[in-house]
């Protein structure tokens, strides 16, 4: 298992790795092996390499890059998401299900 910690920056201070590519694609992995590699949304098992990882709160609103704000998805449901309110947009597409708590617990 790949340590998670807060941002790829940890990795490098941590001395787990020596450069920043490598820093991001450990901080990627350590967040999709967190959620055993499962869409948060849909909730459907992929291999690592098919997940993205989906900002909860966008981007474009200001969405930091941290583990605390980035989640797995495949891609069907990442695009699908794109800048809606995750929570709105979840329960209108799966109605509620208990992911919903482990995007909670995650991100506060
Ligand atoms: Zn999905």
């Amino acid at each position: 298992m790949t340590p998670l910690l807060p941002s790829p920056d940890h990795y490098l201070h941590n001395l787990i790795t020596m450069t920043s590519s490598e820093a991001k694609r450990l901080h990627r992995r350590a967040i999709k092996e967190h959620f055993n590699c499962q869409c948060v949304y849909c909730g459907i098992t992929y291999e690592p390499d098919e997940l993205t990882l989906d900002h909860v709160r966008p981007r474009c609103y200001g969405g930091p890059t941290l583990t605390s704000n980035l989640v797995p998805s495949c891609k069907k449901c990442n695009q699908a998401k794109g800048s809606n309110n995750w929570l709105q947009w979840m329960r209108q597409t799966f109605g509620p299900t208990s992911r919903e708590q482990l995007i909670l617990q995650h991100i506060n």
